[in-house]
């Protein structure tokens, strides 16, 4: 049954209502958060470091209990989910420094044992292709093998949710964004849900999906990547004009910057195949002022 609180989740893979968290003594890094994941959706969620995504992640997967609000997975309650909803969760997390001792093939057969779901066919395939050695103790991987082993053991038993933590922090620039559409393209066929942090701009660029940014506790903005660059501009006027132009767009403000005069910058959205009147003082944005500005 429907949520009052989630009038669409059923649809949902994953949603966050109003999520408050914060650890003893802090502030609050979640602060009424709201934020959905539709099926199929693959969403780098981007923020600072700091901010507090590793929280946001672990408090959608039911890891972390938050204060106030509420959390659904694929309908069901995040902290008391069943069996079946387990069983439709990858998740690879930031740092797992767990059996170090096996080797590879050992924790593929361990985990193996778990899920009447698991695709050997795809394990064998990227063991050889993302080259990890099946049969060396895991502490002798290097940090890129490990991540990559990690993600193998997440992909294994074909998630219709994956859940990434900075999923290639710990491989070399030039190959982290060859990586990341790699890994996209692995889930993407199968039309599942996948979402992974990032505080490096630089990896979203061209793998093509939605971005969402983390920032002071809230999803400040979320839209597909394109979408973004097409519709977000920056106008910078009188505060009275500002306010007669935003309504007459229809536009959506993200920020504004007070300037000098009783001028200000509004980072508005726009409404899509918007026409601007040629009298207004408009910048096209990229994707690093975006980032600059809202996270
Ligand atoms: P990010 O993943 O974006 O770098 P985190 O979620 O790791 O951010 O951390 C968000 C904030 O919460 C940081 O200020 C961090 O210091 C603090 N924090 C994270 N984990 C804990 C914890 N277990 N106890 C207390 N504070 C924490």
């Amino acid at each position: 049954m429907t949520s009052p609180h989630f009038p669409h989740s059923d649809a949902a893979s994953a949603a966050l209502s109003q999520v408050t968290l914060r650890y003893p003594n802090g502030p609050s890094v979640l602060d009424r958060l709201d934020w959905q994941l539709l099926p199929g959706q693959v969403v780098g969620l981007l923020g600072r470091n700091g901010a507090g995504k590793t929280t946001l992640l672990e408090t959608l997967l039911g890891l972390r209990e938050p204060d106030a609000g509420a959390v659904q997975l694929f309908g069901q309650d995040a902290l008391r989910l069943d069996d079946a909803a387990r069983g439709r969760i990858g998740y690879v997390p930031q740092h797992s420094d767990l059996f170090e001792a096996f080797t590879p093939a050992q924790l593929l057969a361990y985990f193996r044992s778990f899920y009447p779901r698991w695709n050997d066919a795809k394990v064998e395939g990227l063991m050889s292709r993302w080259e990890i050695p099946r049969d060396q103790a895991i502490r002798k991987l290097s940090g890129g093998q490990k991540q990559r082993l990690s993600i193998i053991r997440a992909l294994a038993h074909e998630p219709d949710l994956l859940v990434l933590d900075e999923p290639v922090a710990s491989l070399d620039p030039a190959g982290r964004r060859d990586f990341l559409r790699e890994l996209v393209g692995e889930v993407m066929d199968r039309g599942a849900t996948v979402v992974f942090s990032t505080h490096i701009l630089s990896d979203l660029e061209r793998v093509a999906f939605n971005i969402a940014f983390l920032s002071r506790g809230r999803i400040a903005l979320q839209a597909p990547l394109d979408e973004l660059l097409e519709q977000v501009r920056a106008f910078t006027g009188s505060v009275t004009e500002m306010a007669t132009l935003m309504a007459r767009l229809g536009a959506q403000p993200l920020k504004r910057t007070p300037l000098e005069a009783g001028r200000e910058r509004v980072l508005a959205r726009l409404p899509a195949d918007t026409t601007l009147p040629d009298s207004v003082a408009v910048d096209r944005v990229n994707l690093d002022d975006l980032f600059t500005e809202l996270t």
